[in-house]
């Protein structure tokens, strides 16, 4: 007889009814645990986080709101999103919060839906200057649906050219102002887009999706008392759940539910959201506050130590928790640094640099994060070896017969550091 399961995950259960899943998941977590992961975008999540994620939450229809839902039965998950959504507001200083967005790109749907029409005009980073597909990209519906006017760095200090985001404003006075990026390293000036908003009419979207977890730690300004809304992904700096979240001044409270549920997703996940509230109380604590300074810190040195091995940082370096960098002196482009890191475990993604010759899919950057390995109790001593570490396999010739030693020879280094402080000790 078997006993009634209360909460999962049971990895024993998973082993035995899907052993090539089973191995699939025990596979990750020892590529996670194997190699460096610099992949600016991801982290490693705590293993409360996985366990709500993992829950019976998951078999729950809840379509509507916390105390209005189109299904009996939600008594139970409507705390769950009433304690995600108070957290949040707590956490973040939000007027209003709306925790079902299941991902940062339906997100963003819901802020175009909430505020434009198609056609409408809509002013955000370029995407080769480190904006994201969603801020008007042409494979994408922000792209196909609204008139993108794309707005960029400055050439010499490779930082917003905030004049010229007033320029375009005045020019196409779009309906929104897009402020917020995926590959830019820099503090963004909050005040300088909402008085550029106000001065056209125009409503003041921050995508934090990157960087709210750091705004959660207070290691940098937060965008909330700016803009119009926030839109953010859980999963990235934050370290929750994979899923995004809303938030927005009262005013638009009414306009930014009805743009997620009905208009643009069905059922909310009320397990990802049970793990939302989760992240969001460890984002409450001390401990918490002490990692995401440690982020902005790791990303300085890890910086600091790959401009002394030779590569230039954009604009010079960070205030966050990535790094972009140029490697054109170097001789080595983008896809291959990316590759060669590869054969070192040292896991990073290639990146356009702004103004780069060459085409993204070769690009002659790559892009740094430090949020995974801080999670994972690395300190800036760790992130200088990492430096050199990085910077070796980038220079290491694959295919020849001294490139592929220093790879092999790399690759030993990197399993020392990742054994001394290894993702998930305890898994
Ligand atoms: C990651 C990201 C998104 C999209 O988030 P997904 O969860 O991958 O959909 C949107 N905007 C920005 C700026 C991002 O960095």
């Amino acid at each position: 007889m078997t006993e009634p399961r209360f909460s999962g995950p049971d990895f024993a259960e998973l082993e035995a009814v899907d052993p090539e899943i089973a191995d699939i998941v025990t596979g990750e977590l020892d590529r996670l645990r194997g190699g460096l992961q610099l992949i600016a975008s991801e982290n490693l999540t705590s293993a409360a986080v996985l366990a709500a994620q993992g829950s019976v939450l998951t078999n729950k229809y809840a379509e509507g709101y916390p105390g209005n839902r189109y299904y009996g039965g939600c008594e139970v998950v409507d705390r769950a999103e009433t304690l995600a959504i108070e957290r949040a507001k707590s956490l973040f200083g939000a007027d209003h919060v709306n925790v079902q967005p299941h991902s940062g790109a339906n997100a963003n749907l819901a802020v175009y839906a909430a505020f434009a029409q198609p056609g409408d005009a809509v002013l955000a980073m370029s995407l080769p200057h480190g904006g994201h597909l969603t801020h008007g990209s042409k494979v994408n519906f922000s792209g196909r649906w609204f008139t993108a006017v794309p707005y960029h760095v400055r050439r010499d200090t490779e930082l917003i050219d905030y004049d010229e985001v007033r320029e375009l404003a005045l020019v196409h006075r779009p309906r929104i102002i897009v402020a917020g990026a995926t590959a830019y390293s820099r503090e963004i000036d909050f005040a300088a887009f909402r008085s550029i908003a106000d001065e056209v009419g125009a409503i003041l979207w921050v995508d934090a999706a990157h960087f709210i977890g750091l705004v959660a730690g207070q290691a940098i300004p937060s965008p909330v008392p700016y803009a119009d809304v926030v839109s953010a992904t859980t999963h990235k700096v934050l370290r929750g759940p994979r899923g995004g979240m809303l938030m927005c001044r009262q005013e638009h409270a009414r306009a930014i539910d009805k743009a997620v549920f009905p208009f643009s997703q069905g059922g909310p996940m009320m397990h990802t959201i049970a793990a939302k509230a989760v992240a969001f109380r460890e984002a409450q604590t001390e401990n918490y506050r002490r990692y995401a300074a440690q982020v902005v810190a790791n990303a300085q040195a890890l910086s600091q130590s790959l401009t002394d091995a030779g590569m230039r940082a954009v604009s010079g370096g960070t205030d966050t928790h990535l790094a972009l960098f140029d490697l054109q002196h170097l001789g080595v482009d983008g896809r291959t640094a990316e590759a060669r890191c590869a054969a070192a475990a040292i896991v990073l993604n290639k990146n356009a640099i702004p103004f780069d010759p060459a085409p993204p899919a070769v690009a002659s950057g790559i892009r740094v994060g430090s949020a995974a390995v801080t999670s994972q109790g690395f300190d800036a001593s760790d992130m200088n070896t990492v430096g050199v570490l990085l910077s070796r396999a980038v220079r290491a010739e694959a295919g020849t017969v001294g490139g592929d030693r220093e790879l092999a020879s790399v690759k030993n280094d990197v399993t020392a550091l990742v054994t001394r402080k290894p993702a998930y000790p305890d898994a």
